[in-house]
């Protein structure tokens, strides 16, 4: 793409304050973090309620980015770059979107639903990438703001698109319908999933029906709801000649008859009728969802006229989808991120930007395939791939592929190997320790293999950590926020048990004013990890003082023995200004200066200049239980008191805080300049009705080691505390208590699920491993076990051993590995 910025002024409405006459762009971000921003680069400039873009203005002119869509100019960014000046950026980038898919003229393919749609849309591509330069969405950007992003990587050279559309309520639909404009519609599984945007189904399918205005073909499952919703469609929108291309299991009228479907040993074969004909497929999987997406496929298959032959042989082909990037610890020290199983040239940008964002090492490697159907000659490709490598700043590339090896002196850091075999055969030499490794390859070249060589081995237990859901978290609670109140938040304890370094790079990317750790140790490793946020350490140890001064770490001060010993080190070592917190005691009695011992405070304190009072806080004892309200606003007033006397005796005016999760919740009126926020981040609230509005973080998952039957009468466990009275099916997982599931989880008190249906625990939690029955469970050895989620939450089974979620999550041992992703 190369545009001139003067001719979107009227696409985008806008208004232009500018410094050049002519500027092309030919590339467009909303991602402030992206090292891919340069001066070609159009930042649109969103905002939410909660993160506002224009804030990184200044930052990306200093950075080289010389144009902008934005809501207003930033008063430090005036005369300084391009502005184009809309009502809503967010509607601007849709309009640039749409104005952009109109240049250009080939088939498109919509597919929207409720399940199934990145997987129809990854195997539609794996189905027509032989006979097309296909352009489609990357992973599940499906959203008024991917889908956007998505159509904008159209280049000259492609000739098919397959965009996703997922919306979540009404009015959604017609923005994104302008911008994919598909002329050939793939109406996916409608499910339940997002019902609560929609009043009922009816009103959800004729929403997500929007999409196929003016598609020429529509495809879909039949059943009498949605062909009414379909007929009722066609005659309000007056179209004609749509041609409405059916399948069904049940209604032999339908454009494509399943007549039979048969699993066994992982595969299915399924017998349909097409005009009149009758032939088999074969597919390798058996799960129902699978079968119905396939069918979706067969079916746009056949609108493009395949022969059966060929149909046949690619569909046997079929693979599962991975959806998500994830970031897995490597061998060595390295982490790794598994992309391995696409490879094209829009998709490596954004995992590209998901390195930068997640890297735990300084040092990054790529290890790249060929890249197919880019739509651009090799040459020209290539320069770009090295263009973008050169930009993102990556240590080292490793090519395999021999088209990649042909282009190796594009790259200034790259090593090459002709096949996935050579690499492997060369793997020790290469020397993998202290990086971060973005794994990215084409499915034929099974990067699977590399992933498997790189990744830490452990056992199977691991906690997964859903970053999106921690993002969701944090702005919900920073949307109840006054405009101008900070945010602190505690990553103590391993972030809940939830990963320190990871969650606070995520946290610095929000840019939440303030980290809160209760050890120095704590502080110092995520320090050491990069992270340049404050740090405040609730509990620092008098020993640790040199190491906080050194670190840079904030300590917090409780204490007139503690202030003294820090001042005397602070002293020695010529410091001012260093800022520390003072805690006071209002009532939780636990640390902190009592009234009491104010005076002497403010004495010692008085003109010194080795330190600064960065912050006042205090704690509240029980701002979830409303049975003791009355007490936390006598804290509250206690806190307001103490500090004001602070404040106006010292002359200082420090940041105040008192509020945790609950607090936040509760005392909306006592956020003073900050508030601390620590189990709601991780997605758990006392509080039912908030609970809603969080979305789980950790989930715990296992797999079965092994599955027995065994008669009425034999025992399972230690102690034999569980007697089977009947014929019961048992099943090992490797687990145990000195990962953190307690024993009074076991003895048929707990359960976990295995293949969405509830597994009670027999017998005694073992050390490493715990026992479950699944008699009424198909299923075998290597499926899946979920310990702990969605379902069980982990508030439940706090509640169940009679103990808090906090101590359920923190409890999880460091043997767990933890998988993050998003
Ligand atoms: C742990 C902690 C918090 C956070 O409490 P949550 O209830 O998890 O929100 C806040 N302040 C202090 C001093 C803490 O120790």
């Amino acid at each position: 793409m190369s545009i001139n910025l003067r001719n979107l002024i009227p696409v985008l409405e806008a208004e232009w304050i500018g410094l050049h006459t002519a500027i092309f762009v030919d590339h467009v971000s909303i991602d402030s973090r992206s090292l891919q921003n340069g001066s070609q680069t159009l930042f649109f400039a969103l905002s939410g309620v909660n993160n506002d873009a224009h804030l990184y203005i200044s930052e990306l002119i200093d950075k080289g980015v010389q144009s902008f869509v934005v809501q207003y100019v930033p008063d430090n960014c005036k005369g300084r770059a391009n502005f184009l000046i809309v009502k809503d950026t967010l509607k601007a980038l849709q309009e640039f979107a749409a104005y952009y898919r109109n240049l250009f003229d080939f088939p498109v393919i919509g597919l929207t639903g409720s399940n199934g749609k990145t997987i129809v849309k990854e195997w539609l591509n794996f189905l027509l990438s032989p006979d097309f330069n296909v352009i489609r969405s990357p992973k599940s950007y499906n959203s008024q703001v991917g889908v956007p992003l998505s159509v904008i990587a159209i280049n000259e050279k492609h000739n098919l698109g397959i965009f996703e559309a997922g919306i979540s309520t009404v009015n959604e639909m017609i923005n994104l319908e302008k911008i994919i404009k598909p002329t050939i519609g793939v109406l996916t599984n409608i499910g339940s999933a997002h019902d609560e945007g929609f009043l009922n189904l009816e009103q959800k399918i004729n929403e997500k029906l929007r999409l196929f205005k003016d598609s020429a073909l529509v495809v879909y499952q039949k059943n009498e709801i949605v062909d009414l919703c379909l007929a009722a469609f066609v005659k309000e929108n007056q179209l004609k000649g749509q041609v409405l291309f059916s399948w069904s299991f049940t209604d032999k009228s339908a454009t494509v008859f399943i007549l039979k479907k048969e699993s066994k040993n992982d595969k299915t074969q399924i017998e349909y009728q097409y005009k009149n004909e009758i032939f088999n497929l074969e597919i390798p999987f058996q799960d129902s969802a699978s079968i119905e997406n396939a069918i979706s496929c067969l079916l746009v298959l056949l609108y493009f006229k395949y022969d059966f032959a060929t149909i046949q042989n690619r569909m046997q082909m079929l693979y599962p989808v991975e959806m998500r990037l994830e970031v897995k610890n490597g061998i060595n020290n390295c982490s790794i991120i598994d992309d391995s199983y696409s490879s094209d040239f829009q998709s490596l940008k954004i995992a590209l930007d998901f390195l930068e964002s997640q890297k735990k090492n300084a040092s990054k490697t790529v290890i790249l395939s060929d890249i197919f159907q880019s739509g651009f000659s090799n040459e020209e490709l290539y320069s770009k791939v090295a263009q973008l490598i050169a930009d993102n700043k990556i240590n080292r590339v490793i090519g395999i592929g021999n088209t990649i090896s042909s282009f190796s002196d594009k790259f200034s850091n790259a090593v090459v190997f002709a096949s996935t075999a050579d690499f492997i055969a060369n793997f020790e030499s290469l020397n993998f320790a202290n990086e971060t490794i973005l794994i990215k390859g084409a499915r034929s070249f099974q990067f699977e293999e590399i992933v498997t060589l790189l990744e830490e081995k452990t056992h199977e237990t691991i906690l997964e950590i859903n970053l999106n859901s921690i993002s969701h978290n944090l702005n919900f609670f920073k949307s109840k926020l006054g405009s101008n109140v900070k945010m602190m938040v505690m990553v103590k304890a391993f972030g809940y048990g939830n990963g320190g370094l990871e969650i606070a790079k995520l946290l610095e990317h929000h840019k939440v004013d303030y980290l809160g750790v209760a050890f120095a140790d704590e502080g110092i490793s995520l320090k050491s990890g990069g992270i340049k946020l404050p740090i405040m350490v609730l509990n620092p140890e008098s020993t640790s003082f040199p190491s906080i001064i050194q670190y840079q770490l904030e300590p917090e001060i409780y204490s007139i023995k503690g202030l003294n010993a820090f001042l005397k080190i602070a002293r020695e070592k010529n410091l001012k200004d260093f800022p520390v917190h003072i805690k006071l005691d209002t009532g939780m009695h636990r640390l902190g200066f009592e009234e009491n011992t104010i005076d002497e405070l403010i004495a010692t304190l008085k003109g010194n200049s080795t330190i600064r009072i960065q912050s006042i806080l205090s704690h509240l004892a029980t701002s979830d239980d409303k049975d003791h309200f009355e007490f936390v606003r006598s804290q509250i007033r206690l806190f307001e008191k103490l500090s004001s006397k602070l404040m106006t005796e010292l002359g200082v005016n420090p940041i105040r805080h008192i509020l945790n999760t609950s607090g936040i919740s509760n005392f909306p009126d006592a956020q003073f300049n900050m508030v601390r926020l620590g189990i709601g981040l991780y997605g758990v609230s006392n509080d039912a009705a908030e609970q809603k509005f969080l979305e789980n973080v950790g989930t715990l998952k296992s797999i079965i080691s092994q599955v027995r039957t065994i008669p009425s009468g034999d025992s399972v466990g230690y102690g034999r505390r569980f007697m089977a009275t009947k014929e019961t099916k048992i099943a090992t997982i490797p687990i145990g208590y000195a990962d953190g599931i307690s024993r009074l989880w076991g003895n048929g008190v707990g359960y976990v699920i295995v293949k969405n249906q509830k597994a009670a625990i027999v017998g005694s939690v073992c050390m490493d491993m715990l026992m479950i029955d699944v008699s009424e469970i198909d299923c075998k050895e290597g499926d899946s076990v979920i310990i702990f989620g969605e379902n069980p939450t982990v508030t439940e089974i706090a509640n169940a051993l009679k103990t808090i979620p906090y101590e359920i999550l923190t409890s999880i041992s460091q043997r767990v590995k933890r998988v993050f992703f998003r």
